[in-house]
């Protein structure tokens, strides 16, 4: 499990399919692809159009389907902030693209990056694992009366097994201490209650790791007031939405964070920050969200000799105090640049390390690619003796 698929250390180019996305979309990926063709990345970008102008031409998912053939074929799939038009019944791609593809692990890291970029939390260091496919976003609403509207939260075994070893593994490969799950099962006992206790069964194949189950209110509080406590999280898709923009927000900068959406056999990474209008056409954005994304990339398809050189480069940039205005501080900041600019600010630093901050090291590193293994039901239920049930 803990091995990637994809992981190839050859020279052969690996094609990926890239969307370049709507508002700063344009920008940021134009920058991260020019970084990582400076960088000899081994990849083969195939273009493909997803979002506004896709919505707006009369397709409610924003995505056609020769654009799916791509992302079917390549397995990766780099994609850019997109614009979802209100009302007119438009499907979130992003909900659409996870659910379609079964990318059922949604992985955040976040980090501070004190005293270069102002947070409160210097030793903020946290990963949000959120499952991406369940939950209340399983989009099962119902109108029941003219005044009743349902919405229904759907939470499985084998989804809460899969995320929660996904977890566990994750914590193993990165050398992490600590795996927390966030839930509400003093209310919700059956939903919440489940994945709960799928936590605590799994939880006992990891007795390396430190774990801590917390109700989500106060474990969100905590996350705002007190990161530092946390290592990695684990949790539902609602609560993971809102837990890891809480993270990506008091570590900095919603401009800086990346993520991966991983499944069995595709993965798609991007940024956390959504199209950014208020900015979009001015050269202005960060574009460290999407470039950090891009680095996951790399990490997962084994090229993890490029992924080390961009990252320790990016920090670099950082420490030097080339900073695009989202991160622009009196004390810590050199010049305030543009998005190309500081996309030419990391490449001119390719092969020098961070002195402030470790530099990242690959060398000995799991290569990131972290697949799940099929669903195996273990054993039969307790308590239904004279009941045909199925051991698949
Ligand atoms: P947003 O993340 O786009 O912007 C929030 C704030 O952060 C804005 O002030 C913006 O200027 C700033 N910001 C975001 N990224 C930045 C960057 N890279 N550099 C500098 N500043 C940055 O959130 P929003 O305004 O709520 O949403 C705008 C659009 O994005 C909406 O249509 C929404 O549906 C979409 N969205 C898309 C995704 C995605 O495609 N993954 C995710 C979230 C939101």
């Amino acid at each position: 499990m803990a091995e990637s698929k994809l992981k190839n250390n050859s020279d052969s180019l690996i094609p990926i399919t890239v969307a370049r996305g709507d508002g700063i979309g344009p920008e940021i990926m134009d920058a991260v692809l020019e970084v990582l063709r400076a960088s000899g990345a081994r990849i083969a970008p195939e273009f493909i159009d997803i979002g506004e102008q896709v919505y707006l031409s009369g397709n409610s998912s924003g995505i056609a389907d020769a654009s799916w053939d791509s992302i079917r074929r390549t397995k990766i799939f780099l994609k850019a902030p997109i614009t979802t038009p209100f009302g007119g019944g438009y499907k979130s791609l992003n909900v659409t693209v996870r659910k379609s593809l079964g990318l059922f692990a949604n992985v955040r890291p976040c980090r501070s990056l004190h005293p270069y970029v102002p947070t409160k939390f210097p030793e903020l260091d946290v990963v949000i694992i959120r499952e991406n496919e369940e939950d209340l976003y399983a989009g099962i609403e119902h109108q029941q009366t003219v005044d009743v509207v349902q919405a229904l939260k759907l939470i499985t075994r084998p989804g809460s097994e899969r995320i929660i070893r996904y977890a566990f593994e994750y914590a193993r490969a990165y050398g992490r201490k600590k795996v927390t799950c966030l839930v509400k099962d003093n209310i919700m006992k059956h939903t919440d209650g489940l994945f709960h206790s799928v936590f605590d069964e799994i939880g006992k194949e990891y007795p390396d790791i430190i774990q801590e189950s917390q109700i989500i209110d106060i474990g969100s509080a905590r996350l705002a007031a007190r990161p530092e406590d946390y290592d990695v999280v684990v949790t539902s898709n609602l609560y993971g939405d809102i837990v890891s923009d809480i993270v990506a927000e008091v570590a900095g900068s919603v401009g800086m964070a990346g993520s991966s959406n991983v499944g069995k056999d595709v993965a798609m990474f991007e940024a956390i920050h959504g199209s950014a209008p208020d900015i979009a056409g001015k050269g202005i954005a960060n574009p460290s969200g999407l470039l950090n994304g891009a680095i996951m990339m790399l990490m997962h398809i084994g090229q993890t000799d490029v992924a080390e050189k961009i990252y320790n480069a990016w920090l670099k940039t950082i420490e030097d105090g080339i900073h695009t205005g989202d991160i622009y501080s009196e004390d810590y900041s050199k010049a305030k640049v543009g998005t190309r600019a500081f996309a030419e600010a990391v490449i001119e630093r390719f092969g020098q390390k961070p002195a402030h901050f470790p530099a990242l090291n690959t060398e000995n590193a799991n290569p990131g690619g972290l697949m799940s293994s099929d669903y195996v039901r273990k054993d039969l239920r307790k308590g239904l003796e004279g009941v045909d049930v199925f051991e698949d």
